[in-house]
């Protein structure tokens, strides 16, 4: 057979960005990168209408929650066009869950408990029940372009923060895995929140050896306790996370 009738190997994607903030530059390829975005579900916005419906404010309203979709909306329409992956991970609670103030008479949301091997649980308001509106993800986030859907905290005694292992760090989500079945060795981050979930699943990454950035402009925090957003943010960066933004990616 001819060089030229040899069967075509898949095109490399790749994209050349030039980083304000680092002043340098900057290669994606899609062929080993994925969009990792983080709980964006009702739960965890404030109101808000779409397409003329009326949404109430998430139990665990993160502020300025919904903004994160149009800017990940266009991230993951670039690394679906370039057959990149995109994950979206969904915080799914049975009733009665242990993180939930309302399963600990006596308690209050925002005390902290021991939860069996995790020190320093913080206890929420009830929120992401399996199958209600607040677990939804925002009406505003494009699921056209996501992969795989990771749904996490289904264990009622477990916390479950990073989109690759619950709180008692050792049980797998099987994103890791999944991963790793497409060699893919660098991720993109963003969504909700900052200093929680998007946090734990950024360390995760890079103590399993994933090249991690999040996009700081599609993030939003609970800053609770007062000032974590900022240790989160720097606790990141301190670990070798790359900051960038959503606008440093190329859109389609
Ligand atoms: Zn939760």
């Amino acid at each position: 057979m001819p060089p030229s009738a040899a069967p075509c190997k898949t095109r490399r994607l790749l994209d050349f960005l030039f980083l304000r903030e680092y002043n340098k530059t900057m290669i994606i390829d899609y062929q080993t990168a994925a969009l990792i975005i983080v709980d964006v579900q009702n739960d965890f916005c404030p109101a808000y209408t779409s397409g003329g419906k009326s949404h109430p404010e998430g139990s665990l309203a993160v502020a300025g929650g919904g903004e994160v979709c149009v800017p990940l909306n266009a991230v993951a329409e670039r690394f679906a066009g370039r057959n990149g992956k995109v994950i979206a991970t969904q915080d799914w609670h049975p009733k009665n869950h242990a993180s939930f103030a309302s399963a600990h008479p006596g308690k209050k949301v925002g005390d902290f408990i021991d939860l069996g091997s995790v020190q320093s649980q913080i206890l929420w308001a009830d929120h992401c029940i399996q199958g209600s509106q607040g677990a939804r993800f925002h009406d505003d986030l494009n699921l056209d372009s996501v992969n795989l859907i990771i749904r996490k905290g289904s264990n009622p005694l477990l916390d479950s923060y990073s989109a690759f292992f619950e709180n008692d760090r050792q049980t797998t989500t099987g994103l890791d895995g999944y991963l790793k079945a497409f060699s893919i060795s660098t991720v993109f981050l963003g969504g909700l929140a900052t200093d929680y979930c998007v946090f734990y699943t950024a360390m995760d990454a890079m103590r399993l050896r994933y090249k991690t950035y999040v996009f700081t402009d599609a993030v939003r925090g609970v800053d609770y306790p007062k000032g974590s957003i900022e240790q989160a943010l720097g606790a990141m960066e301190g670990a070798g996370v790359g900051m960038i933004k959503t606008s440093d990616i190329p859109q389609n």
